[in-house]
This record gives C-alpha cells, structure tokens and sequence, in this order.
C-alpha cells in the first residue's frame, strides 16, 4: 500500500461537481519539473496562471508517496476540454521516474479503474487526448498499459481455471478427505478463505470434543 497525503481540504476548492459515472477516463501526467508537490505547483504556476483550483486528483511525489487532492466528483484542470470526463493522476518528474512512483501509480490507478469501472484502454497520456500538443506524461504510455494488463489478470484459481494437475500423494489426501467429509474434492487448487477453514475444523474439533467426554 502506498502512503496517502490527504490534502484534500487544503487545496483550493472546486466550484463544479459531476457525477463519478461522467468518469470515463483516467490521464497520466507529469509536472515536468525534477520535484515540487501540490503547493509548489499552485504557488509557482497555477495561481499565476489565474487558475481557480488544481490541475490533478491525485499527485505521485518523488519518493512514491501519494497527494490526494481531490474528490473525483470534483473536475480539475488537467485537459483543456476533456476534464469533466477525466481522472488526473501526475506523477511528478520530468520524462523520468522513481521505481516507487510506478509503483504507487499502478496501484492507483488500478484503484481507480475498478472505482469507476473503466479499463485499461481507458488509460491515457495527456498526449493522447484529442487537441493536445505536448510531451507530457513523458513515458511511452503503451509499456504503461501494458504493465497495468499484467497486473489486472484475474488469477487463474479465481477464475475457476487451472492447469494444474494433483501427484499422487495429493490425489491420496483428496481421496482420504472426502471419505472423511471434509471437502467434495472439487477445485483442489483453489484458494479458501480462512472461514472456510474455520468452519471445516470446527466440525472435526467438535467430534473430537465429544470423543473425549466418552473417553471420560
Ligand atoms: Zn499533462
């Protein structure tokens, strides 16, 4: 998990709101300068700029940590005429990154598509909207994606597809367990929860209780 910085009630406040399911993007930034934060940004650029409030939702620090700026029911200032349907996310840097910051972002921004139920196709560089000229985000936004695929695979097991094939002293363990009643020897690779576990010994801790009392 990364480590949240929740400015949200410093920043400067936002006049409009739109409804999460107007999200239908989400953007990758860069502040194209080597540090800077929120108030950096706002003080040195932004107020100037007549700006009534932030450029970003969310803002990935140098060190991984994470600025969360806004609500995303609140538009920022991210794209000039793409903003009321856009998620802004900047990572801070100029074309070059922290392993911690791609880090924080691809856990970001895999949060954000499931809370908006988008994909990863959904996921742009700012140079990839529709009337941007600029070199920001600064990274080739297809490796971006790419690694984002990798990490939205649903496991296999989840799925309820394996390849995986029990040996021989597994397939013993199956049998014995479902002669014993512990389990219909379905799904053998299948990850269990632990009160699923829990309810499974209950049942055998409960006969071995009544064993005891009989011995007594
Ligand atoms: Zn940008």
């Amino acid at each position: 998990m990364v480590k949240i910085l929740d400015i949200r009630n410093k920043v400067a406040p936002s006049k409009t709101t739109r409804k999460i399911s107007q999200i239908t993007k989400i953007a990758r930034h860069h502040s194209a300068t080597t540090n800077g934060d929120y108030f950096a940004f706002w003080n040195n650029r932004w107020k100037g700029l007549g700006w009534g409030k932030g450029g970003y939702h969310e803002i990935i620090l140098t060190d991984g940590t994470v600025q969360l700026c806004y609500d995303p029911i609140y538009p920022t200032n991210g794209i000039g005429n793409h903003n009321t349907n856009t998620y802004h996310i900047c990572v801070v840097g100029n074309g070059a990154f922290t392993a911690a910051q791609e880090r924080a972002f691809e856990e970001r921004c895999l949060l954000a598509i499931h809370n908006f139920g988008l994909s990863v196709d959904d996921v742009l560089g700012h140079n990839e909207f529709s009337g941007t000229a600029t070199s920001c985000p600064g990274i080739n936004m297809d490796s971006v994606r790419k690694r984002l695929k990798e990490l939205n695979q649903p496991k296999k097991e989840v799925a309820g597809v394996t390849e995986q094939k029990l040996n021989a002293d597994q397939e013993k363990v199956r049998q014995e367990a479902i002669k014993l009643g512990i389990t219909d020897g379905k799904n053998p690779f299948r990850e269990v929860n632990q009160y699923y576990v829990w309810n499974a010994l209950l049942t055998i801790a409960r006969e071995l209780e009544e064993l005891k009392k009989k011995v007594k």
